[in-house]
């Protein structure tokens, strides 16, 4: 591949970044996430995950975590813990855990230093007045009363701000840059608010805390980051950002913007999520219909499929949504490499086999995971009494219908091919039992009886069985776009969206499964052993892609 070749496939971030390694700019590059701790991380989140720890390994740079925790009324220390639990579970490592609220007093600082050069001042008026004064895209502000206030001044009322002389909202410390700047964000921005609020890290050490235009780009800049990726809605406040870099004369991190990732069918700001779990219609943060790191975990996504699916979902200047069918065929692909096959019947309805020995069990080699041998093997029970799916039975079968009706012929997976005799039903017509004989030289592995059958179907021994809670979760919202929509997103919740089978039968071996372990219930889909519950309960992951069941129709 030419030079030319291979640059063309390179994103545009990695243009940069490359441009900037051998122009010799950066030696090597820092890179930080910087989540607020003000809630758990979604799959959005995953992307800049994965995009800033990918780019620190690929380029072999560093990448910082940063605790953007400047808003203490909305910020906790469950949450910090629950970001860094999901950063190591996605499979990455950070250099440094940072916080901003250790910048607090440089922050302080280099807020002494603009207000000496006469370029930050110390504004009482009140909030509705500033927002007034402030203008629109198309008329220039007006100057605040406080703006000429002097350098002398201004750094009392500072101090005295930081020691607390003052209610929340008396006043605010202003840059002094433009107020007829066409950039809003250039128009004399704020930079400090009073809030008497307890921090989960500082306490009472402070009562004005910084706002993100001026905390970002200096923790930026203590942090020595060369390239500093937000999402797209920061464009416009980029001028700012560079502003105080010029300013302050500190570290000239740069920043870059890139599309945030949407997904279809769910809801993504964290001040959504939150509603949805404050109000209890979701069961946590860790629900596996939530687009939540920890619910994805939960439902039994693995973390290779999710990065698979970010680097699939690619960087982009411009939004667009991303369909979860796509993350849906990541999992899938994934979990059919990993994940064990186990036996699982979920609506069921009894075979009985009845040539088959009275109070006779054989136990039956099965495979773990046909794609993988390393998987090993396991030992299922066979007998008389079998469970089956009710759907794998017809009395009035159409022609290409390849499972049970009476004379048809059907494998039973990893045992015996079994010829349908007859059924039972009740008055009210509802199917009680199925009959069939089996064929004894049809056994899987050394089958000698020449027969062929179109389908296999999945079963469970009935004295063998074990019993199992399973819930069948589907998507969370009816629309593609939920909060799109005319109406609050949480009128278009999926009524459906979970539904609990309290007795499915399972095979003999899931007894043994480990909590949060994935399996292909076959011909069904895959389910994560719950890891909250100790019972046995199983998650519905994914469905199986089942061209099976759509050409048999
Ligand atoms: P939300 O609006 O969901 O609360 P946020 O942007 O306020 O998200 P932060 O904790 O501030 O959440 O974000 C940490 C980092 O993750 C930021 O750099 C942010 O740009 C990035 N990020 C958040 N959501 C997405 C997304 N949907 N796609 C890509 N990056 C995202
Ligand atoms: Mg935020």
């Amino acid at each position: 591949m030419s030079e030319e070749q291979a640059s063309r496939s390179l994103n545009f971030i990695e243009q940069i970044i490359e441009g900037d390694l051998s122009s010799k700019k950066h030696e090597t590059i820092v890179t930080r996430f910087p989540p607020e701790p003000n809630g758990y991380l979604h799959i959005g989140h995953a992307k800049s995950i994965c995009l800033n720890f990918g780019l620190a390994k690929q380029y072999k740079g560093k990448v910082n975590l940063r605790f953007d925790d400047t808003n203490p009324d909305k910020e906790s220390t469950e949450y910090v813990e629950s970001i860094k639990k999901d950063i190591e579970w996605l499979g990455f490592e950070w250099q440094k855990e940072c916080y901003t609220s250790d910048y607090f007093q440089q922050l302080y600082n280099w807020g002494i230093v603009l207000i000496k050069k006469g370029l930050a001042y110390v504004d009482h008026s009140s909030a509705e007045q500033i927002a007034q004064m402030k203008g629109t895209p198309t008329k220039a502000g007006t100057n605040s009363p406080y703006r000429e206030r002097s350098v002398d001044e201004n750094l009392a009322l500072f101090e005295q701000m930081k020691n607390g002389a003052f209610e929340n909202g008396t006043c605010v410390l202003r840059a002094k840059i433009d107020m007829s700047s066409p950039n809003m964000h250039l128009r004399d921005p704020l930079m400090y608010r009073i809030k008497h609020s307890t921090h989960h890290r500082t306490g009472d050490d402070w009562c004005i805390y910084p706002i993100y235009d001026w905390a970002h780009g200096q923790s930026d800049s203590i942090e020595n980051i060369t390239h500093s990726l937000c999402s797209l809605e920061f464009e416009i406040h980029r001028p700012l950002y560079n502003w105080f870099i010029e300013n302050l004369e500190i570290y000239p991190s740069r920043q870059i913007e890139f599309a945030r990732l949407n997904l279809d069918y769910t809801v993504m700001s964290k001040r959504k999520l939150l509603r949805l779990v404050e109000e209890n219609l979701v069961d946590g943060w860790d629900d596996p219909r939530l687009p939540t790191i920890s619910g994805m975990r939960r439902r039994g996504y693995p973390a290779a499929a999710i990065r698979t699916f970010c680097a699939k979902a690619g960087i982009a200047k411009r939004e667009n949504i991303i369909e979860l069918s796509l993350l849906e065929s990541c999992v899938r692909q994934e979990l059919n490499k990993t994940a064990l096959r186990a036996m699982a019947v979920l609506d069921p309805v009894k075979l009985i086999i009845t040539n088959y020995p009275e109070g006779q069990t054989e136990q039956l080699t099965a495979q773990n995971n046909p794609e993988d041998e390393q998987a090993g093997s396991r030992e299922i029970p066979f007998s008389k009494e079998l469970y089956i799916e009710r759907a794998d039975f017809l009395e009035d079968a159409p022609k290409k219908f390849f499972r049970l009706s009476v004379g048809r012929n059907v494998r039973l997976k990893h045992a015996y091919i079994i010829n349908c005799t007859g059924f039972k039903k009740d008055e009210e017509g509802n199917l009680l039992e199925v009959y069939a004989t089996y064929y004894k030289d049809s056994k899987s592995g050394q089958d000698v009886s020449g027969i062929k059958p179109k389908g296999t179907l999945h079963w469970v021994s009935t004295q063998h069985a074990q019993t199992a809670q399973v819930r069948q979760y589907d998507r969370l919202f009816m629309n593609q776009s939920p909060d799109q929509t005319e109406t609050d997103f949480i009128e278009n919740i999926n009524p459906d969206s979970l539904s609990i089978i309290d007795k499915a039968y399972i095979e003999p071996s899931l007894q043994k499964s480990k909590k949060g372990a994935v399996y292909q219930f076959m011909r069904i889909g895959y389910y994560a052993r719950d890891a909250k519950s100790d019972q046995l309960v199983f998650n519905r992951t994914v469905t199986l892609k089942d061209g099976w069941a759509k050409k048999n129709k």
